[in-house]
């Protein structure tokens, strides 16, 4: 364990596919930080996501690299590999069990969105995780938080002293949204970071061909 990561108590993680990340990421992570008091976030990108089997993802690297450049003004916040390093498919499961290995005494809050939270009785051994892991879920339009409520009903553990509600501001961004709208050559800007931007333009991602 490095030095810096001693003080670490509160931590954050956020997990995705970030196929792009975009500003909605970006801020639901920073208000979970402020909210819940978290020392760090770390992004986690995944590496093969069960539930997107069937679509095309694009490369690892380089949606770890898009992550790096979006969190990169943010000293809070960092980019792990764990998933991307690992083979099969990445379970937030074992991701968290890496982490509780990696850090002393650490308490972990996952971050998610609540459309993901509203899937997490198909996540692998639910039970477990709940266990030790505290989850953050934040509204996206679309998804009240009501829904939360049948989904809490049915899980194993009293669910409501772990998934803790996050209200954030509003943001009806998501990287489908935007890999159409690159795809079909309309403007992305303002959605996500620039360097972000720059670098899916660079590089041709999501371009038809
Ligand atoms: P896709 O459209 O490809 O599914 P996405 O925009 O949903 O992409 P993911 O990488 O699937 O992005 O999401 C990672 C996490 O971030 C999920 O927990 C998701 O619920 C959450 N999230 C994504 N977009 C937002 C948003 N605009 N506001 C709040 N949470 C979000
Ligand atoms: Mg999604």
């Amino acid at each position: 364990m490095s030095e810096s990561n001693k003080n670490i108590k509160r931590l954050g993680i956020m997990g995705g596919t970030f196929d792009p990340i975009h500003y909605g990421h970006l801020v639901t992570a920073e208000e979970a930080r402020g909210r819940f008091n978290l020392d760090k976030v770390v992004f986690v990108p995944s590496g093969k996501p069960p539930h997107k089997k069937g679509y095309r993802v694009t490369e690892a690297r380089h949606r770890y690299l898009m992550t790096i450049l979006a969190v990169a003004t943010n000293p809070y916040f960092e980019v792990s590999r764990v998933e991307i390093d690992r083979s099969g498919y990445s379970y937030t499961v074992d991701t968290v069990n890496q982490f509780y290995e990696h850090f002393d005494d650490v308490e972990l809050y996952f971050i998610t969105g609540a459309d993901a939270i509203l899937e997490i009785l198909t996540w692998k051994n639910v039970e477990e995780l709940l266990s030790k892991t505290n989850f953050i879920a934040a509204t996206r339009p679309g998804i009240e938080l009501t829904q939360l409520d049948e989904v809490v009903k049915k899980l194993p553990v009293p669910a409501y002293d772990v998934i803790h509600p996050l209200e954030v501001p509003a943001m009806a961004i998501s990287s489908t949204d935007i890999r159409s709208r690159v795809a079909e050559k309309r403007s992305i800007k303002y959605l996500l970071p620039e360097a972000v931007e720059h670098y899916i333009y660079k590089n041709r991602l999501y371009v038809e061909d």
